[in-house]
């Protein structure tokens, strides 16, 4: 594999939307290994409580004594909790179901929404020397993810290619904007990502042609296809890349990680 064109990280970016079931777990884990086989560091951080991405990458509840939880309510070093995933160049900080009570713990505490901020910012990126850092949020407008808001650089926002795709978008462009005006004046769109697209269904190209209309340049060129192989790789504990390498899926995730290195690229320059 050649070398990846540098110097467009390093990024943090807040997987996120409210709804349940979109593939924001999905995205996150491909994206992330996508990202990982073009040369990148990467690094995932599970920011849900059902710890799906830890499960869909293969780390094992034995191997979660240090998590997301232990990072932002117990001050644990972040290279205490940094695992090793199977893939090479893909870290994860596991979740557990332990984070549930973080919500509502973080409330008394003053540095509430910056605590992963706090955990992330600087040494994720200078002592680690990660290139991408993907939070993946719970479907949930809580605490957790505006902690994943307050830490991050820009917002990937997955759409399910399914009737009411749009609605509640806009309760979450509410929440990107509040972040922006108290703690993270910053804080971009990078952008909208079509999920589970069928382009046999009427219904998926009406949800593409809403999004592209009410949304523009933020809805990425690359579909993410509905493909059994994504849904099935999970419970073999690893990204579709490495179920089937050559699945419409995998490579639907490798030309999103080239857009989204693209795009920054050219910002960049
Ligand atoms: P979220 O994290 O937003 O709740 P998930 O990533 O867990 O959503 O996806 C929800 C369900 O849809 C999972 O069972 C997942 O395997 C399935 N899924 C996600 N993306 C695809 C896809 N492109 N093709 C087929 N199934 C998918
Ligand atoms: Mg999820």
């Amino acid at each position: 594999m050649s070398d990846p064109i540098r110097p467009i990280g390093p990024k943090i970016i807040a997987v996120a939307n409210q709804k349940g079931g979109v593939g924001k777990t999905t995205t996150t884990i491909n994206l992330g290994a996508a990202l990982a086989e073009q040369g990148y560091n990467v690094l995932i951080v599970d920011l849900d409580p059902q710890g799906n991405a830890s499960t869909g990458i293969g780390v094992v509840p034995q191997d979660r004594d240090l998590t997301t939880y232990e990072l932002l309510l117990e001050d644990v070093a972040l290279s205490e909790a940094i695992r090793p995933t199977a893939v090479e160049k893909l870290a994860i900080i596991p979740a557990t179901v332990d984070l549930s009570s973080a919500d509502i713990e973080l409330i008394s505490n003053e540095k509430r929404s910056f605590l992963l901020h706090d955990a992330l910012r600087q040494t994720a990126i200078d002592q680690f020397g990660f290139d991408f850092v993907l939070i993946d949020c719970p479907p949930s407008l809580n605490l957790l993810t505006v902690n994943a808001m307050v830490a991050a650089h820009s917002v990937l926002v997955p759409l399910q290619s399914e009737f009411f795709a749009l609605e509640g978008l806009s309760q979450l462009m509410l929440t990107i904007r509040e972040v922006r005006q108290s703690a993270n004046p910053s804080l971009r769109i990078e952008g909208v990502v079509l999920t589970m697209y069928d382009a046999r269904n009427n219904l998926s190209q009406q949800v593409e042609i809403d999004a592209r209309d009410n949304l523009g340049d933020l809805v990425f060129q690359t579909l993410i296809p509905r493909n059994v192989r994504v849904s099935e790789a999970p419970s073999y504990s690893v990204p579709v890349l490495e179920y089937d390498t050559n699945s419409k899926g995998a490579m639907a995730y490798r030309a999103l990680a080239q857009e989204l290195v693209g795009k920054n690229a050219r910002r960049a320059a």
